[in-house]
């Protein structure tokens, strides 16, 4: 007997919604579409540097300022090591950066069908969000965004991923420089998760713009979703903030193996040219034949496609998919709850798909 066990809970807990990742059942043979991973195993240089890893210093604290790896991010993107800084994951590096500079009295500025963490970060936090539709095209409206950000009403800052999640529709860099220069006074989170795979990065803006931050993964295109590894990039005095938190936190949040496949995988950049290239083309056979079957196949510049078919209810359709053991992901949520997301398998995979959807309609 006693309290329920909620009356343990600070109350804000208690009003979480936490965020439900995607799906990963044990099925076997399951063609595994919902999640955004890189249908394509990791380099195997990073392989090799994690297992030569495992093998000395595990006894040992990894380095808490995770040198190497900073060093060899900003030296593959032309930075130096004070504009970046790495985290487990980028979601560990978006809610660092949530709690760094999103504390405002004003709200946080958003689209409404974005990254679904974003809301959940800001509730952990305390932060107040004000959503800003996307227009009928689902593209996200930079103006409205803009001229909000210039409103006297004041903002905490500006969050957006590009390509956007979940839509996989990008921004152009000018769009991007927009926003930066609508809200000099705050920082403006530019979320390139997917950005590998045919975006416009706006890491060459760092350097510009001192409101900047670039927040990058090696989840999607170097195939390390398991090892997770996240970073941002921006000018110093942000780096400086979000290592306050970190130093505040966790002072190890990578561990030895992860910097060394990370590092490692980073430098193999003819492997991650030939990975990302191979998903860009199924991307764009895989739209063609989803178009053929009736879909209608959003602009995509990430490595999935946001499809909705004109007769056929897009929770039906999932539902029938895994049934075969299939999984895409759709989502319940205003707007796009008639859409699937479909991530770039290998050829097969998608073969596989197209067949189950070509049986599921008939
Ligand atoms: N940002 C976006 C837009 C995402 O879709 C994801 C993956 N769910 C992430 C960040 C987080 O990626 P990770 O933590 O694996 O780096």
């Amino acid at each position: 007997m006693g309290a329920p066990k909620s009356g343990f809970w600070s109350p804000r807990i208690a009003a979480l919604q936490p965020y439900v990742p995607g799906e990963q059942p044990r099925i076997d043979n399951l063609v595994k579409l919902n999640t955004n991973e890189n249908p394509y195993p990791p380099s195997p240089l990073a392989i090799d540097a994690i297992q030569r890893a495992s093998e000395s210093g595990l006894e040992r604290y990894p380095d808490p300022t995770s040198m190497a790896l900073r060093e060899a991010i900003a030296h593959r993107h032309g930075l130096n090591r004070q504009q970046v800084f790495v985290g487990n994951g980028s979601d560990e590096v978006l809610a660092h950066a949530f709690f760094a500079f999103f504390q405002q009295a004003d709200p946080l500025l958003l689209p409404d069908i974005t990254y679904s963490f974003y809301k959940v970060y800001a509730q952990l936090y305390g932060i107040a969000c004000e959503l800003q539709p996307v227009d009928d095209d689902l593209r996200i409206d930079v103006d409205a965004l803009a001229a909000r950000a210039q409103s006297v009403d004041g903002c905490a800052g500006i969050v957006i991923a590009n390509p956007n999640a979940p839509t996989g529709i990008g921004l152009p860099l000018k769009r991007i420089e927009q926003l930066l220069m609508a809200c000099p006074h705050r920082v403006v989170l530019v979320d390139e998760a997917y950005v590998d795979f045919g975006g416009e990065s706006a890491l060459p803006l760092v350097a510009l713009y001192p409101n900047l931050l670039v927040v990058r993964t090696l989840s999607k295109s170097h195939s390390l979703a398991g090892l997770r590894v996240g970073f941002v990039c921006g000018q110093s005095h942000l780096i400086e903030a979000l290592t306050r938190v970190k130093d505040s936190f966790n002072s190890y949040p990578l561990d030895r193996l992860a910097s060394a496949g990370a590092v490692a995988a980073i430098e193999d950049e003819r492997y991650f040219e030939s990975t990302r290239k191979a998903v860009m083309d199924t991307r764009e056979g895989l739209s063609l034949q989803l178009e053929d079957l009736g879909f209608e196949v959003l602009p995509s510049q990430a490595n999935f496609v946001f499809v909705r078919h004109a007769d056929h209810d897009a929770a039906m359709l999932a539902a029938a998919l895994r049934e075969r053991a299939v999984l895409v992901r759709h989502f319940a949520q205003p707007r796009i709850d008639q859409y699937l997301r479909i991530s770039i398998g290998t050829r097969d995979q998608c073969s596989t798909l197209i067949d189950a959807l070509q049986t599921v309609l008939g």
